[in-house]
């Protein structure tokens, strides 16, 4: 058996069971978790090489980075939290059901929300908006979906929002108007009354119960959003007045994203249905519980739960926490157990989805510019001969006259810099044959993980192939763009490098795991860099893989354009300009062309093609 080094990354730890070593030392990727049979898997280095040809359906070589997606593995995903749901109602005895949806905030492009809905069909899994344009696009994509599947409308309103609600839920659709604020339930009367459709109203709840860590900044009592527990039977009394107490049949809460402990999730999940069945008590037909997102990720790969990095439990016992909390609560008021609603989104999309980059260059990172001796001569030079320096000292101490007093403070500056020097001579010591080195990767932090720009959020990172050779070089990985934030130097574990190969002239690719969730959504143009290359990846019988779709992300023009420039009058400003001064030969306006209709990222010099060895050759 050969050696492979991804225990280096904590790979079984965040990746088990959609991701592996394989014997050729490349990341293997079960598509079906551990039900993943040996032809279904497939290695992500032939998956990048087979994107790397040239594709006859954009007729141009695949441009780095490249989002490689895994449909097969976001399906394997709903059904596991399906499954998951489903045993802990059957094992207690609850009543009724589990029908989830997916906040498409999380993932907004098209193909992401379209695989949902199918795979979601036959567990009226439904959708969630935040919007008008996540409603509008949660409406098209749900025509197709299951009748049953709900459509939960959440995020502050106006009154085009609420209508549009109302449409939905007039042309078919499982539509729920969850209100965020008291002052919404006047424009969905008012609303209502005018298009003259009824409808479905639930209720955020702000629950006390708070989630630590910096996604749960928004819960507990002083939150942001909802409604605190007098105010949610105040709306559920003007709904009686008005005749519409029917028409109350959600309670939601969402107490932040990756939540840490299952004993959190209980005492929300205990606090809300504590809430729901007093509701139904005062004569509100209820029927369901929204318990919102936070299911979390483990991107650390400890379990620990002790940081935003990782979770302490997995699908299962999520799901059976937040079952027995509610047949608890329900079974102790008489209350008729809800059907349970999750909006889970991170923990759905994350692991289908891998960011692959490129490394373009590496080189050493400057070392200090003093040596070891150097930095040890300049320590002794200002500590002098100690016992003057303790006999000043004691003076200073002494005597408190304006001279003695300026030679403390003269001692106290001397003092801090020799702990400095001490420091950096102390550092120099311990990693004398550890140069560090700058990874300069196809990358825009700023476009393709935001999160980790803004949040300091860390994903699992690691070469994709070439595990079965150690690698040695320590790395911080810089981007493209111009910023001093456009790098990686922090990973899981703690480390400020990460162990990459020597490049060797060869390509070089890094995985970033995990990164399904939110990075699409968030990320900007900084730089008008853009987006990424999107390839869609599915099994194939023979063996192998088919890449299914190919998507080459926005061209130069398309993001000049957002920022409102017109780019053919900026081919033409430049050509007219160029003209004159006699610079405007085929290959200047060749250059100019292409530019404008490539990705911005980076083409590297050695677009070798290589032959892949397992992978179905992709069909042109
Ligand atoms: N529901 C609401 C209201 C949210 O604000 C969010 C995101 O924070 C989610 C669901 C998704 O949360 P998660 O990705 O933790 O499942």
């Amino acid at each position: 058996m050969s050696t492979n080094f991804g225990s280096i990354y904590n790979i079984r730890g965040w990746g088990e069971p959609y991701f592996a070593v394989n014997s050729k030392g490349n990341i293997a990727v079960n598509i079906n978790g551990v039900e993943t049979t040996s032809k279904q898997e497939i290695d992500l280095a032939d998956v990048v090489a087979a994107a790397r040809e040239e594709v006859a359906s954009i007729g141009k070589p695949v441009q780095f980075p490249l989002i490689v997606r895994f449909p097969e593995v976001l399906k394997h995903r709903l059904e596991s939290l399906n499954t998951a749901f489903a045993e802990a109602i059957k094992y207690t005895g609850y009543t009724s059901k589990y029908q989830g949806v997916f906040p498409v905030k999380v993932n907004q492009n098209r193909v992401v929300v379209e695989d949902i809905v199918t795979y979601g069909k036959s567990y009226g899994f439904g959708l969630e908006a935040g919007s008008k344009p996540e409603l509008l696009l949660a409406m098209k994509c749900l025509i197709d979906g299951s009748p049953d599947a709900f459509l939960v409308c959440n995020g502050y309103k106006d009154k085009d929002y609420i209508k549009l609600a109302l449409l939905a839920r007039a042309i078919g659709l499982n539509t729920i108007i969850v209100l965020e604020m008291e002052e919404e339930l006047d424009l969905v009367i008012e609303a209502s009354e005018e298009v003259g459709v009824s409808p479905v109203i639930g209720i955020r709840a702000k629950l006390l119960t708070t989630n630590p860590g910096h996604f749960g900044s928004t819960s507990g009592k002083h939150g942001k959003f909802g409604l605190l527990e007098d105010r949610i039977y105040a709306v559920a009394d003007r709904l009686k007045e008005k005749g519409m107490l029917e028409c109350l049949k959600l309670l939601h809460f969402h107490i932040g994203s990756q939540i840490p402990t299952t004993e959190i999730i209980g005492n929300a999940v205990r606090e809300a249905v504590g809430y729901y069945c007093n509701l139904v008590k005062n004569g509100a037909p209820m029927g369901i519980l929204d318990i919102g997102g936070g299911l979390g990720i483990d991107y650390d790969g400890t379990r620990s739960g002790d940081s935003d990095m990782s979770v302490a439990y997995g699908l299962e016992q999520y799901a059976s926490t937040v079952v027995q909390a509610s047949r608890l609560v329900c079974d102790n008021n008489n209350v008729q157990h809800p059907i349970l609603c999750s909006e889970s989104g991170r923990a759905l999309v994350s692991h289908h989805s891998i960011l692959v980059l490129e490394a373009l260059s590496a080189v050493e990172e400057p070392s200090d510019s003093l040596d070891s001796a150097q930095l040890m001569e300049k320590i002794e030079e200002l500590v002098g001969n100690p016992v003057t320096l303790h006999r000043n000292l004691r003076s200073a101490v002494r005597t408190k006259d304006n001279s003695s007093l300026a030679h403390a403070d003269q001692l106290k500056k001397h003092g801090v810099e020799i702990f400095k020097l001490s420091k950096r001579l102390s550092k120099q010591l311990s990693a004398a044959d550890e140069t560090t080195y700058a990874y300069h990767m196809n990358l825009s932090v700023f476009s393709l993980t935001p999160d980790f720009w803004g949040i300091k959020q860390l994903f699992p990172i690691m070469p994709i192939h070439r595990l079965n050779e150690r690698p040695t070089k320590k790395a911080t990985l810089i981007d493209l763009t111009c910023d001093s934030d456009g790098k990686i130097d922090q990973f899981i574990g703690g480390g400020q490098t990460l162990l990459l190969h020597d490049i060797n002239d060869k390509n070089y690719y890094a995985g970033t795991f995990l990164a399904g969730a939110y990075q699409e959504a968030l990320g900007n143009r900084h730089n008008l860099f853009g987006g990424p290359t999107i390839a869609r990846v599915e099994s194939d019988e023979s063996d192998g893989f088919k890449i299914t779709m190919l998507d080459s992300g926005a061209t130069a023009s398309e993001n000049l354009r957002a920022f409102m420039h017109d780019p053919e009058k900026m081919y033409e400003a430049i050509g007219e300009h160029a003209k004159k001064e006699g610079h405007w030969n085929e290959d200047d306006q060749k250059l100019v062309k292409n530019v404008f209709e490539t990705m911005p990222y980076l083409i590297p010099n050695k677009l070798e093609t290589k032959s892949y060895v397992n992978g179905v050759k992709y069909k042109n």
